[in-house]
């Protein structure tokens, strides 16, 4: 039967009768210098068609050289992702035609990943998630088409397409999770955790730059569905390049009240890769996964197997730095913070943020303070990480300095955080450019602490009468006066001396 594929059940709804599943496929491009299997170069942003050469163009007669060095890097993330690293593994040809891919084929790894069985630990609320880890590959990506001409930037109306190889050959590593049983309700939140811990456990790994809207760092997301304590697994399907952390959330959630509907009507859910669309939140069909091609896979001749010693191996061991986990741990002790408070840093992406602003000389305190109020309300306005601001933490922590020394207050820092993300410049310009700074002139305040009492008679008689809460109208009122410059705690007192 054909079933409406908008309809939607409400996900609480879903969740009595439903039981998801969901797995993870996550691409990442390797930061090394040079590209997979040639020494072209892999600057993000370069000249189309400027990094380029018979190899990674494919051309009769070229012969790849497998890159030392992204071999290195996938396995220190299979170790790290406590992996069993092969002792002998071979790279395979994957054979299809697509215009940004000059070969027409793909080397990658088939049957005989380099790291197997591994898994990675995901603290979910206040408890914690061995996500199992399937495998970890080596590949080379692809190059990248872009049609011109169309409203969507899709093919479809476009005039022409070009197509730009600076990528095509860019070292991937694929990780593969095992399927994620048992997570119910929080199968959203539990697929956005472990991608952030994986970027982040990537990151401290010094592998790749993982930056998600840029591509090096991508998802697909597998979800199905089925009955609740039926013991059996549903249809899945796989969400494509999913490029934000809270799109992964979204992709599982509403894959939930779709799939929740299809089979509520009484219809199966089809096998086949879906699209998420960021503005909507939600996917549409792509490719059937049911007449999916046949990738003919056979072991790549042009390459030597991959056999990495032991005592290589071990090296690489030696050298893997404290895991997020454990540094978590470590922070959580040295700053004196609670799970709850913890977890709210975690959640919200700051907690590198924070660190990297404590270790600009910000107190824990305030380095918290600044990253979870006013800043990470301004990325939830604009709908981006907090990562993604254009503030530095040391930008940051210069202004924590600046209002401890009592040059601004916190209605000013505001200031200078609005003008910071502008792109006015530094804090210490913002500070100068815009005029920002705490009128410390005791005569100057004072004047408008008389002012404020003159005009305020009642309130005067209110705080003479011992009502000292009510010297917040006059705090107001002199803030006023001074356009925000002044040190509200300073106004307070000057304003309780002058009324004792
Ligand atoms: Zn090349």
């Amino acid at each position: 039967m054909t079933v409406n594929t908008e309809t939607l059940v409400p996900y609480p709804e879903a969740m009595e009768r439903y039981e998801p599943v969901i797995g993870l496929e996550t691409h990442v491009e390797l930061g090394t210098r040079t590209k997979m299997f040639c020494g072209c170069t892999t600057i993000f942003g370069a000249e189309p068609n400027s990094q380029v050469c018979p190899v990674c163009l494919g051309l009769p007669g070229s012969l790849p050289v497998v890159n030392r060095t992204a071999i290195e890097y996938a396995i220190r993330i299979g170790l790290a992702l406590n992996c069993s690293i092969a002792t002998w593994c071979r790279f395979a040809r994957k054979n299809y035609f697509y215009p940004d891919m000059p070969k027409n084929f793909q080397i990658s790894q088939y049957d005989e990943p380099l790291c197997t069985d591994g898994y990675l630990d995901v603290a979910v609320a206040d408890k914690t998630v061995r996500v199992g880890i399937e495998r970890v590959h080596l590949e080379e990506d692809t190059g990248k088409s872009l049609h011109v001409g169309g409203a969507t930037g899709r093919i479809h109306g476009a005039e022409y397409s070009l197509v730009d190889y600076n990528r095509a050959g860019i070292p991937l590593v694929e990780i593969v999770t095992k399927p994620i049983e048992g997570t119910g309700a929080d199968a959203p939140v539990v697929a956005r955790t472990y991608v952030t811990e994986l970027r982040d456990l990537l990151r401290s790994l010094g592998v790749s730059d993982v930056r998600m809207e840029e591509g090096s760092l991508r998802c697909d997301v597998n979800t199905s569905l089925a009955p609740r304590g039926s013991g059996r697994w549903g249809t899945r399907t796989e969400t494509k390049n999913v490029n934000s952390l809270r799109s992964v959330e979204r992709a599982v959630y509403f894959e939930i009240e779709r799939q929740a509907a299809v089979l509520d009507a009484g219809g199966r859910v089809i096998q086949e890769t879906r699209h998420l669309h960021e503005d909507t939140g939600t996917t549409t069909p792509g490719r059937s996964k049911e007449e999916a091609q046949d990738y003919r896979y056979f072991p790549e001749p042009d390459l030597v197997p991959v056999a990495p010693p032991a005592e290589w191996v071990e090296q690489i061991r030696a050298t893997l730095p404290e895991v997020p986990t454990a540094r978590r741990a470590r922070l959580q002790k040295e700053w004196g913070l609670s799970d709850l408070d913890l977890a709210a840093l975690s959640n919200a992406g700051a907690l590198d943020l924070v660190a990297d602003t404590v270790a600009a000389g910000a107190s824990p305190a305030d380095a918290r303070k600044w990253w979870l109020g006013e800043l990470a309300r301004r990325a939830n306005e604009a709908g981006i990480e907090l990562t993604d601001l254009a503030i530095t933490p040391a930008q940051v922590a210069r202004i924590a300095e600046l209002v401890a020394s009592g040059a601004l207050n916190d209605g000013l820092a505001r200031d200078v955080i609005d003008g910071v993300l502008d792109g006015e410049g530094t804090p210490d310009e913002v500070v100068a450019a815009r005029g920002l700074a705490v009128v410390s002139d005791e005569g100057e305040l004072t004047a408008a602490v008389d002012e404020a009492i003159a005009a305020n008679p009642d309130v005067a008689a209110k705080i003479r009468a011992g009502k000292v809460a009510a010297a917040g109208v006059l705090v107001g009122a002199v803030m006023k006066a001074t356009r925000g410059q002044a040190d509200p705690a300073r106004v307070r007192e000057l304003i309780l001396e002058r009324l004792r």
